[in-house]
């Protein structure tokens, strides 16, 4: 290993051309460090322009286990600082990050390769779960009761210790900030393991949150795919485990973290689909449909992937098309994120074309700046409820359309599918609204909206093959997953009275 303190200070960029930037190491006890055996490497492409701006060095159990002993050191300390000093370092995250937005949003969007306005939001979205995390010491007071004379029961809330978190590719910078207010205001030390694809913004919150006044330590970083995940879920150190990812993945890392005994939340991928109904308002409908499903690419585990068109709303459909095809490539959408995604992308519409759809849209084509890892939005009519392109997950700016009878077909069609994390309807009957809302195999739902994320300080999960374990990953469920609770109960009064617990 060889640390360095040295600043990677700030990413140069305030436009889309392409600017390199450094290269990914480890951030481990408040320092810089190259991995301590492995000397692979991979890529950090740039998907608008399918080139190179950095490389990541994928590190391995070595790495974590340095990690973990570092983040064992600071837990102790961190946890004894009163839970309202811990919020007062997320207080100056939140200024940083303000002051440095556009940055960060230049990064994000870089590495990403969403539009700068979708990449400026989630910086945003981020900032409010960094405020989450301030409010925390007036949420988290316990409980206290003289539950008999002369003897009082408390509970307070303590840390793990040492926990972990794995992020996805879709949002660099918003995922992990889904777990770090909770985990570190709980008083736990952090190992992140960002997207290896994506590892770059992260850097930059290690130095943010260093430069708030967190103490080297509490937060660790390591880089790297497989080798490093299995070696946190392995490693005895780490009481906890938080992912979010492919549900595939999802899977493997629940099961292997429980196996070690560690709590773990693993959120998965989705299958969302979006109900229209006829009297539903036209202009709000289809903007919002278009949004919902071109937003980020597609690349959002709350993306609308398959659209129950119910009876007679041709009209809907035709402004739906209109909308979508005055989007442009490039400006308004940004690419995917690498050229075996667009591929797989392109061969999902390839086959529903082979067994009968219609391209209403077509975004095989597109091509704004060579060498990008481009697709357009597309329109996949007259779908078949057993198409691949209805029951797997394509993350691109693709929706599939089933053309149904009425709202029970539309209700059981979306009930059939492994997923659960959002589903949406649009209506003007409040009748109908609420039919969806309570049959919906969904754990995030939405009238009249076609990305019902739930808002801070409402938890953010999805249910079935959508979420493994128990709990949502943001708000108050954020802060039981990564906190303990400990009941105290306590006499110190001379016995007044004769009870049950004298
Ligand atoms: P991914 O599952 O490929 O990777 C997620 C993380 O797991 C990465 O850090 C990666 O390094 C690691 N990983 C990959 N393969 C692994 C393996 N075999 N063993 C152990 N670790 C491994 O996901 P992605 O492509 O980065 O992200 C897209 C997916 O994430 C989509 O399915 C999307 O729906 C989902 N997602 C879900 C949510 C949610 O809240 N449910 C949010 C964002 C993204």
């Amino acid at each position: 290993m060889t640390p360095s303190a040295a600043a990677i200070g700030p990413f140069a960029a305030r436009s889309e051309d392409f600017t390199p930037f450094t290269t990914a190491r480890h951030w481990i006890g408040g320092k810089w460090c190259d991995p301590v055996s492995s000397r692979a490497t991979q890529e950090i492409a740039n998907p608008r322009y399918g080139r190179a701006m950095g490389e990541v060095l994928l590190g391995g159990a070595d790495d974590v286990d340095l990690a973990a002993k570092a983040a064992a050191r600071a837990a102790r300390a961190w946890g004894e600082w009163p839970i309202r000093e811990r919020a007062h370092v997320l207080y100056r995250l939140r200024e940083l990050m303000v002051r440095h937005i556009d940055e960060l949003a230049w990064l994000v969007s870089h590495e990403n390769g969403k539009v700068f306005g979708e990449a400026k939001a989630e910086v945003e979205k981020g900032i409010e779960c960094v405020e989450y995390g301030c409010s925390l010491p007036n949420l988290a007071a316990g409980n206290q009761l003289e539950v008999s004379r002369g003897v009082a029961c408390e509970v307070a809330y303590a840390p793990l210790g040492v926990v972990a978190g794995i992020t996805p590719f879709n949002f660099p910078l918003m995922v992990p900030l889904w777990m770090l207010p909770q985990a570190l205001v709980g008083g736990n030390a952090f190992i992140l393991k960002p997207s290896e694809r994506v590892p770059l913004s992260s850097l930059r919150l290690a130095e943010l949150l260093k430069e708030a006044g967190l103490p080297d330590g509490v937060f660790n970083m390591v880089q790297g795919g497989r080798d490093a995940v299995e070696a946190i879920c392995d490693h005895p150190l780490v009481k906890a485990v938080g992912f979010v990812g492919s549900t595939k993945v999802a899977k493997l890392v629940y099961a292997r973290a429980s196996a070690h005994g560690k709590r773990a939340l693993c959120l998965g991928g989705a299958k969302n689909h979006l109900i229209v109904v006829p009297d539903a308002d036209l202009d709000l409908s289809a903007e919002n449909i278009v949004a919902s499903f071109t937003g980020c690419a597609g690349q959002r585990c709350m993306a609308a992937s398959v659209l129950l068109a119910v009876g007679d709303v041709g009209h809907i459909l035709d402004a739906v098309r209109a909308r979508a095809s005055k989007i442009t490539l490039g400006k308004d959408l940004g690419p995917v994120t690498t050229k075996a995604a667009r591929d797989r992308i392109a061969a999902y519409i390839d086959a529903a074309e082979a067994s009968g759809a219609q391209i209403a849209l077509d975004g095989r084509t597109a091509n704004p700046v060579a060498g990008g890892y481009w697709i357009g939005p597309t329109i996949i009519d007259h779908c078949r409820p057993d198409m691949p392109c209805v029951r797997e997950e394509i993350f691109g700016p693709v929706i599939s359309v089933i053309r149904v009878p009425n709202l029970e077909t539309a209700i059981e069609i979306e009930n059939s599918n492994p997923y659960g994390n959002a589903s949406s309807v649009y209506t003007s009957s409040g009748d109908v609204a609420r039919r969806v809302m309570e049959r919906v195999e969904a754990g995030m739902c939405g009238v009249n909206i076609g990305v019902p994320v739930p808002r801070e300080p409402f938890g953010f999960g999805g249910w079935n093959d959508s979420c493994f374990g128990h709990g949502n990953i943001t708000g108050w469920d954020g802060y039981r997953f990564w906190t303990r609770q400990r009941k105290i109960t306590s006499k110190w009064a001379l016995q007044r009275d004769q009870t049950w617990m004298s």
